[in-house]
């Protein structure tokens, strides 16, 4: 077996977690449930560029048909791409691989950036598309490419935000990004960040849409592999911190400092002895979740979820958590709504009618967003906490 980002053979298993579902289909009902699709959920590591990735990888078809994520309903998300056009306004044409519903389309074109977006996600596409912000429906590939140069020319900047996690090649995609960019154009690469998975011990941004995980090192190597070069990397907030990474369309350009610091720190802490500790708290700390909530259980405690990102489904499938322990789990996204979470099938409502004075427990899925989830319970008394590590908020 091979690396399939940088193509070395020096890849080991690191983490197992079991027979998982897909995270991102939500059963409408017990027709559905039962032909809920499961496999084992297998994480192997790179030893050469250190990025990580699923040992086995799920038709992107089956994954991406009707996709449950609009980016735009998340605020905080928002105002990241909002900050995020203000500083690339320089630009004269931007494409965004995997601009979901126009979420950096939308404050670009406010700042008069030309710019389109390519989505997979047929309906999420056609909401982009209805608010006048031009999206492509279809993945990023040579086909596409083709339709958007007959009417543009080269893009000088590509942004691609939470995409190389989803992607089925990598290396055939930064060849296509190599092959669309502009000479010296810039591509904007946002990656959730391997590293801090282990620091925070989040194992549930493992899930069967993302294959593949990244370290600076990974991208580094893929880009270099095509004559592209990394040369600077911002640290972000978003999913638990964020890399964005910088790379440029030629080989000839000074790598920055900070860019160089987090390279050198990844080669003394992102290596298989952190995997092995990783691993152990996985199991160790899911088990001392479930003891919780059948504690809380026991006192006669009526125990809800908040927010069903993807997380809820590896957490809830690790932990072995249904419906028994967690009554229901509110969601504000109208997609989820009056479905059920992946493989455990706790039911997901919406906000309105289902916060009342029954509720003595929050399990706050979404914790990124518990600022804004606290408010909704002022007028009753609850405890929240955060599953993994289990803590009060
Ligand atoms: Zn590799």
């Amino acid at each position: 077996m091979k690396c399939k980002v940088c193509n070395s053979t020096k890849i080991v298993e690191v983490v197992n977690l079991g027979k998982q579902p897909l995270a991102n289909k939500y059963p409408k009902n017990n027709t559905e449930i039962l032909n809920e699709k499961k496999f084992i959920l297998k994480i192997l590591f790179c030893k050469n560029c250190r990025a990580g990735q699923i040992k086995k990888i799920i038709n992107r078809n089956i994954l991406f048909e009707d996709y449950y994520y609009l980016s735009s309903v998340n605020k905080k998300l928002k105002e990241h791409f909002e900050r995020l056009a203000i500083k690339i306004k320089k630009y004269n044409f931007v494409v965004d691989i995997g601009s979901n519903d126009g979420i950096l389309l939308k404050p670009l074109k406010k700042l008069n950036v030309k710019s389109i977006g390519i989505d997979p996600s047929v309906n999420v596409g056609k909401i982009a598309n209805d608010r006048g912000l031009e999206t492509y429906i279809g993945f990023f590939d040579k086909n596409i490419i083709k339709k958007i140069l007959k009417k543009n020319n080269k893009p000088d900047l590509i942004v691609a935000s939470s995409v190389v996690t989803h992607l089925e090649n990598p290396i055939k995609f930064a060849k296509d990004i190599k092959s669309f960019l502009e000479k010296d154009g810039t591509l904007i690469i946002e990656i959730e960040y391997l590293q801090n998975f282990l620091k925070n011990l989040e194992f549930e941004r493992f899930y069967f849409d993302r294959p593949f995980y990244y370290s600076a090192n990974s991208i580094k190597e893929l880009f270099r592999n095509v004559g592209m070069k990394l040369y600077d990397i911002e640290k972000i907030e978003p999913h638990g911190g964020s890399l964005r990474c910088f790379i440029k369309n030629s080989l000839n350009t000074k790598i920055s400092n900070r860019c160089k610091k987090i390279l050198n720190n990844e080669k003394q802490n992102l290596n298989l002895n952190a995997f092995k500790k990783f691993n152990k708290q996985i199991y160790k700390n899911s088990k001392i979740l479930k003891a919780q909530l059948n504690y809380f259980n026991k006192k006669g405690y009526n125990i809800i979820g908040y927010g069903a990102p993807a997380r809820v489904s590896t957490i809830t499938n690790v932990a072995k958590i249904d419906s028994s322990l967690i009554k229901y789990i509110i969601d504000d996204s109208p997609l989820k709504q009056n479905r059920f979470s992946p493989g455990m099938n706790i039911k997901i409502l919406p906000r309105k009618n289902n916060i009342n004075k029954n509720i003595d427990v929050v399990i706050v899925f979404a914790y990124e967003y518990f600022k804004d989830i606290k408010k909704f319970f002022t007028k009753i008394k609850v405890q929240f906490f955060k599953p993994i590590p289990f803590g009060k908020l």
